[in-house]
């Protein structure tokens, strides 16, 4: 590849949709894979056959299954902070600040969010079906697809004196204020658990993160929803891979189209120093040889002052170099009017 190189942008470019295209399909993978063990999941009632269903199983243990069921506290369920009457087993107290950050490319105030402080507080609980039968829920931390009401939100608003406003406006940064909530997995709450479901020996049935690390959910929509959900994931990092795959494709035929350009230009190059050899062998032949050693050049070439001009450059036209000092140029452009030189021609004295 003489005088040919692949440029460093070009492989920045190639080396980050190569990569990113990777990591998209391994993730489009495994959301996929967590699509495919969600149709495979059976689906159980919470009620008295269940534990009978997992005394026949070996090891008394469903790696994954969907069940069903109504939040029960185990013991004391907690109260909301704020309205005394709601009780529930998960509960988010989260106080965030919410600004306006200055975006100098677009010119606008952006809303930006900063959490202050944020706990969660959670209580053991159970599923429980149509009849007495619970399942407990382990680890509800570790399960995503959690979305618990909002039960309550309260925003503080900040008041400001003149010197805060032109402050802010030199900082680029506006605080609006302060946004207090708190959301909650209410008591009878109905929750599907997509999970590992196992009969302990003490007879307890529970519902825990699966052991072979598939996804672990429980959500407060219904099975179709939260596997659809999963779905449109799984079509997004699909949609990424195919978008980076295609940037990559991209710059691997821009690579190779601008390698064909250098190849033809190279041919091009060869065929002109094989049809001036040709002619120079001709000229020789005709001529007596000493005659043309020692007969002084008039208007000779403009670049070594020497040997006669004996090349037209086109499409200019210019007849002004040897062809020496043509194959020896920096660029393909005519010495005299700086036009590009598409082809050179022999110049016939007859
Ligand atoms: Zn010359
Ligand atoms: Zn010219």
């Amino acid at each position: 590849m003489d005088g040919y190189a692949v440029r460093i942008p070009e492989v920045v470019c190639l080396g980050a949709s190569l990569t990113l295209s990777g990591i998209f399909y391994y993730l489009y993978r495994k959301s996929r894979k967590t699509v495919e063990r969600l149709d495979e999941a059976p689906h159980f009632t919470i009620d008295g056959k269940l534990k009978n269903i997992l005394k026949e199983i070996p090891g008394a243990c469903l790696q994954y299954a969907v069940i069903e069921g109504a939040v029960q506290p185990v013991g004391e369920p907690l109260t909301s902070h704020f309205q005394k009457e709601i009780v529930g087993v998960l509960q988010k107290i989260m106080l965030k600040q919410q600004r306006l950050v200055w975006n100098g490319l677009s010119s606008t105030w952006t809303d930006s969010e900063l959490v202050l402080h944020q706990r969660v507080n959670a209580v053991p609980f159970v599923l429980v079906g149509s009849d007495e039968t619970t399942v407990k829920v382990l680890c509800p931390l570790q399960a995503s697809g959690v979305h618990m009401e909002i039960t309550h939100e309260k925003f503080h608003q900040l008041n400001y004196g003149l010197g805060d406003i032109v402050g802010q406006y030199l900082s680029g940064e506006k605080i609006k204020g302060q946004l207090e909530t708190e959301e909650m997995l209410k008591v009878g709450a109905t929750l599907t658990g997509v999970g590992e479901l196992i009969l302990d020996t003490d007879g307890t049935l529970n519902l825990r993160p699966p052991s072979n690390s598939t996804q672990y959910f429980l959500g407060n929509m219904d099975f179709d929803t939260l596997r659809q959900d999963q779905e449109n994931v799984a079509v997004w990092w699909k949609a990424l891979t195919i978008t980076s795959a295609l940037v990559g494709a991209m710059v691997v035929l821009w690579v190779g189209r601008r390698y064909y350009y250098h190849l033809k230009a190279q041919w091009q190059r060869e065929q002109e120093r094989r049809e001036f050899e040709r002619w120079q062998a001709d000229v020789a032949g005709a001529e007596a040889p000493q005659d043309a050693a020692e007969e002084r050049v008039e208007n000779p070439c403009v670049i070594c002052l020497n040997q006669p001009r004996n090349c037209i450059l086109l499409d200019c036209g210019h007849v002004c170099c040897c062809h020496t000092c043509q194959r020896a140029l920096p660029r393909r452009q005519c010495p005299i009017c700086r036009q590009d030189i598409s082809r050179v021609m022999p110049l016939y004295h007859v």
